[in-house]
């Protein structure tokens, strides 16, 4: 997914929980090691990173995710929870179990299979664990809604 690791996408996802969250004011590179358990010049690092490839941006207020960086955890999200819920729904596997055994395809799933599970599954809008599902330009051309659709 546009070259993301997972271990990035660790960093991203908590960028983006900040921000949804609100104590996005509060995390610096210190609070994101800590979080991610590794030593602060590792998280350095590894933000550096980010910031090179457009996903990061350094402002005076902090850390913040550039406008591809929340699409690229939007789509991540997408991609994990429908993937969730068709596992749940459909074979009936245990949502933490699936939680656990998804983690990684969700880099490299196609788009397109994830829309038709989403169209199969009826858009659901919220995963096992009651997180909310963002839709894609697919859904919305079904479904005739315009907000669902990442609006960052
Ligand atoms: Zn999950
Ligand atoms: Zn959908």
């Amino acid at each position: 997914m546009e070259g993301v690791t997972l271990r990035e996408m660790d960093y991203l996802k908590i960028l983006f929980d900040a921000e949804e969250h609100d104590y996005i004011d509060l995390l610096g590179p210190k609070k994101i090691a800590e979080k991610l358990k590794v030593r602060p010049p590792t998280a350095v690092e590894a933000l550096k990173k980010l910031h090179k490839k457009g996903l990061i941006s350094y402002t005076k207020k902090g850390i913040r995710l550039t406008r591809s960086g929340k699409l690229v955890v939007m789509r991540y999200l997408r991609r994990h929870r429908i993937l969730e819920v068709f596992f749940v729904k459909v074979l009936g596997l245990d949502p933490e179990f699936v939680c656990t055994n998804i983690r990684g395809t969700e880099l490299f799933v196609g788009d397109e299979l994830i829309d038709k599970c989403c169209e199969f599954l009826g858009h659901p809008d919220k995963c096992p664990h009651g997180r909310p599902i963002p839709h894609s330009q697919f859904c919305l051309k079904k479904e005739g809604e315009d907000e669902l659709w990442i609006s960052v």
